[in-house]
């Protein structure tokens, strides 16, 4: 269902942007994995050849309008277009109340979480239209619908991720580029593993998934594949949890 496209995954060494460069691969893309971890970005782009599929590696740091710049030229280089970019590197930050949050947390959280999204989206876009459109998918959180204690930065970037979805998506859709944000809940990741660790915080993790567990990359995975594909044709400017139901609560 990605035959013939190009998707570029930021975030891809690790966690959902791994699943992602999996799934989108053996759904018939080529894929540009792209992550400041260079040695899990080849881990990546090693498990997509062996499944049969072709990708290459690009390091880019997301917060750095330059990486997000050069990131889109060197895939429009090797690939010749790009169709598909899912915008999901991200950080957790510090956690602590917003009277206590740490001004340089607060600015790093804002920076790969918001302006990151903002500076691929510039330069996707730009790409994509050359072409004809494309789909672009960014990764929000449940927290770009509701706030979590302790975590002011994250929630409030995600919040903005969702929002720039939203005006990107007027602006671009009838020019064929569809825009979408998804927002997993608490997704089994190197992530949240120090969470996880603490069998108290992974207890009161769990009872918040009214499923009865935490979410795997690859069903977010599975999500972002579809919203990619064509057959989400009519969908753009939405934002879709993928939460074992958190907000539903
Ligand atoms: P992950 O396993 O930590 O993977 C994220 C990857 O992005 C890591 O390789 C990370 O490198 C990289 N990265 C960090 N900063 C970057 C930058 N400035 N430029 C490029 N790459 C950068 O995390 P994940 O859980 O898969 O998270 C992926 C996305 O899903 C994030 O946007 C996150 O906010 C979102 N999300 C996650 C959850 C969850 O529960 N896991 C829930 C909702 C939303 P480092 O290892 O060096 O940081």
């Amino acid at each position: 269902m990605l035959k013939n496209k190009v998707a570029l995954v930021t975030g891809a060494s690790s966690g959902i942007g791994r699943a992602v460069a999996l799934i989108c691969a053996r759904e018939g893309a080529r894929v540009v994995v792209s992550d400041i971890q260079q040695k899990g970005g080849e881990e990546t782009v090693a498990l997509v050849r062996a499944q049969g599929g072709d990708a290459i590696f690009v390091a880019a740091d997301v917060g750095k309008p330059e990486d997000a710049e050069a990131l889109v030229a060197r895939a429009m280089a090797h690939y010749g277009r790009l169709d598909v970019a899912c915008n999901n590197a991200g950080i957790g930050g510090p956690q602590a109340p917003t009277a206590d949050y740490p001004l340089d947390g607060w600015a790093q959280v804002i920076n790969i979480n918001l302006s990151g999204v903002f500076y691929g989206m510039k330069y996707q876009i730009a790409a994509m239209l050359k072409t004809g459109g494309g789909s672009i998918i960014n990764v929000a959180s449940i927290l770009g619908a509701v706030g979590f204690a302790t975590s002011p930065a994250y929630t409030a970037a995600k919040h903005g991720v969702v929002g720039l979805t939203q005006a990107g998506a007027l602006e671009y859709s009838a020019q064929g580029v569809r825009i979408n944000a998804v927002g997993p809940g608490f997704i089994h990741t190197p992530m949240i593993s120090a969470l996880e660790q603490d069998a108290g915080a992974n207890a009161m993790l769990v009872a918040a998934h009214p499923i009865g567990r935490l979410g795997r990359a690859e069903e977010v995975a599975e999500l972002v594949a579809w919203l990619a594909s064509d057959r989400a044709s009519f969908v753009t400017g939405a934002y879709y949890p993928i939460d074992g139901g958190y907000l539903a609560r």
